[in-house]
């Protein structure tokens, strides 16, 4: 799976199923209370840092991330259960904090993020269910093609990733597949991808959102790019 700014989780698996939790909007609240605790500081009275309800903004952005973050991981871990996953590999966002999101990231985010909260989270669930969790870093799988292998003349626009090459896919779908085969290495091969499955927040479950043809059949012909004789590989171990 690859952790990302847009869609929390991107993940695909050797029986070939990929899922993607959107984050967009949940950020998109999580910005406007920290907005809103700006701007209640900046009324504060000299010599005053907080107040109460500056302290139950805060609790209350935690809360809802949290929330959402668990629900996450228990609809995820389900899922991959029922395919027979055993070990699920996670990309080190650490690095690719520095990195790549310097720029663009700021503190805000981090905090939205919480990292490393999240992957104990992963952790704990995941082992209830007896399957492994293996932190690997993921340098690099975002900007890479999956295709031609090109890393330099690539560009990403929004989800939309494009090469060179004429490729066109789900960047961050892309990004877990490709990193899904660096771990598996040369022992396993990812088969051919059934649609994915997109998940949306509605402030208590994760649901999936009806897939819209128009928008995912370029880009699922393309997905299939690698499939060969199209046999789905059934690991049920990776
Ligand atoms: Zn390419």
């Amino acid at each position: 799976m690859d952790v990302g700014a847009n869609n929390l989780v991107a993940c695909t698996t050797t029986t070939g199923q990929q899922c993607l939790y959107e984050g967009r909007d949940l950020f998109a609240r999580f910005r406007e209370t920290t907005e809103e605790i700006a701007r209640l500081q900046s009324k504060l009275r000299e010599g005053r840092y907080s107040s109460q309800r500056i302290q139950r903004l805060y609790r209350k952005r935690t809360r809802r991330r949290d929330h959402a973050q668990d629900a996450l991981v228990h609809d995820l871990i389900e899922r991959l259960y029922e395919e027979g996953v055993a070990t699920v590999y996670v990309g080190d966002l650490t690095d690719v904090l520095s990195v790549h999101w310097s720029a663009r990231v700021n503190e805000k985010t981090h905090q939205f993020w919480a990292y490393r909260s999240f992957i104990d989270r992963l952790a704990t669930t995941a082992k209830e269910y007896g399957i492994a969790v293996e932190v690997e870093s993921e340098a690099y799988t975002t900007a890479e093609c999956p295709v031609c292998g090109e890393r330099d003349d690539t560009e990403r626009d929004g989800d939309v990733f494009r090469c060179s090459c004429g490729y066109e896919g789900h960047a961050d779908l892309d990004a877990s597949r490709t990193f899904l085969e660096r771990q598996a290495g040369t022992n396993l091969e990812v088969g051919s991808m059934a649609r994915p499955v997109r998940l949306k927040w509605d402030d208590h479950n994760w649901s999936e959102l009806p897939s819209s043809p128009e928008r995912a059949s370029p880009n699922e012909e393309r997905t299939n790019w690698s499939t060969g004789d199209g046999k789905l590989v059934s690991m049920g171990t990776a």
